[in-house]
């Protein structure tokens, strides 16, 4: 028979939680500061590294914990100053994260699950099927890596993460408390010190969870709306027949107002040829969306293959846009990042282990969901 201890990895754990660590070793909470600097801070996965903590008590963390972030498969790094990691989580999935340098901003786009089980029917992450959720450590992890890369600053001086978006693979929503988990940690200044302002949650429209979001945390908000009915929206993000338009509306309203401020939902609208491009799609929309202050990113359908839709055309695009902006609305179309190292939207790839199809082998994946310029679209709202 082979024991082994299981480590806490403290590295997904929040401010809260690394206390109530330390206080069931016998140890006082501020040491959770003192170690969550060291590590959110400086990068620091050793112990030995942590000078202003007692050899016996490094001694100790050593045999009881770790801090362990998902394996670095690839980084690259494109032209244009945007980088792309893929990392292997502990399904053996492996997921993508992409950042976005813009002037004094920089964003980055982190996954929150391999795989997705909403099956939305122009999202290749959707046709891959659901293989697992990220653990909180995985999601923070990401950032962790990340902000290494940049030589690891202190929240409190000039960073090179300014934004994150949860627009990478999965459904954020769905893997609840590791992702609300991982916010906490992205806005602490002990984690990140991220403003909740430039922290940004999308979602597919999964309603209760939106509702229970707010008795959460206050971040900002992104509908992935891409239908202005029922009708078309039950096609595309077939979540809509469990939680129609109405009510998916409602429920962002009262997360919006929960807020308590001056802030603005984000709509996500992915523009589909002869789909949902039409005059009368913006029509409809400037209906839908009167009175819901609101920005709306329109994203050009990045095609993969068997997709079975295409981009529409230039002109179609502007026409889609001019309608909305004409009618009042802050409307922001996708330009392209990256694409030197395939980090634009709709060119990530990652490989996720199909759980849901049964399959036994790595399908490799096209990656859509972090798109480099719908992050920065969303980042530019805060
Ligand atoms: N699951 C969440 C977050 C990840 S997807 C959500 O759906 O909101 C991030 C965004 O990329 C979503 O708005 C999604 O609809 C969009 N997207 C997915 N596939 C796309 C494609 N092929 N082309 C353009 N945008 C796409
Ligand atoms: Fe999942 Fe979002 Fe893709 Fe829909 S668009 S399948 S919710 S990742």
């Amino acid at each position: 028979m082979t024991t082994s201890t299981v480590k806490t990895n403290l590295l997904g754990l929040t401010q809260q939680e690394m206390e109530k660590f330390f206080d069931s070793i016998g140890e006082k909470r501020f040491r959770a500061g003192q170690v969550m600097k060291w590590i959110h801070h400086f990068g620091v996965d050793d112990f030995d590294a942590m000078t202003n903590v007692s050899k016996a008590l490094r001694d100790k963390l050593k045999v009881i914990a770790e801090v362990r972030g998902p394996e670095v498969v690839s980084e690259d790094i494109s032209t244009d100053g945007t980088r792309k990691w893929v990392v292997r989580v502990a399904s053996g999935s492996c997921v993508e994260t992409v950042y976005i340098p813009q002037g004094k901003r920089g964003t980055l786009c982190v996954s929150s699950q391999a795989g997705c089980a909403l099956d939305c029917s122009f999202c290749s992450t959707g046709k891959q099927g659901f293989n697992s959720n990220l653990t909180a450590a995985e999601v923070i992890g990401q950032v962790w890596i990340a902000n290494k890369s940049f030589g690891s600053v202190p929240a409190t001086v000039d960073r090179a993460i300014t934004n994150v978006v949860m627009m990478g693979m999965g459904e954020p929503l769905l893997n609840f408390d590791n992702v609300v988990a991982a916010m906490h940690l992205m806005m602490d200044d002990l984690g990140y010190g991220i403003s909740k302002r430039r922290v940004t949650l999308s979602t597919s429209g999964v309603v209760p969870m939106i509702d229970e979001l707010s008795k959460h945390i206050d971040v900002s908000l992104a509908l992935s709306l891409h239908a202005p009915n029922d009708a078309l929206r039950n096609q595309l993000v077939p979540i809509n027949k469990k939680y129609p338009l109405k009510m998916l509306l409602e429920s962002c309203q009262r997360y919006m107002s929960s807020l308590g401020e001056k802030r603005v939902l984000t709509i996500e609208y992915t523009l589909l040829k002869d789909i949902n491009d039409k005059v009368e799609h913006a029509v409809e929309m400037v209906e839908l969306l009167k009175n819901i202050p609101c920005k709306i990113n329109l994203i050009p359908f990045n095609p993969f293959p068997h997709s079975g839709y295409e981009r529409p055309s230039n002109n179609a695009i502007r026409r889609f846009q001019d309608q909305l902006h004409q009618a009042g609305f802050n409307v922001t179309v996708r330009t392209t990042r990256g694409e030197d190292i395939d980090a634009a939207c709709g060119q990530l790839v990652g490989q996720v282990l199909d759980r849901t199809r049964r399959s036994e082998r790595y399908i490799a994946v096209r990656e859509l969901s972090a798109d480099s310029d719908l992050a920065q679209n969303a980042a530019n709202t805060n």
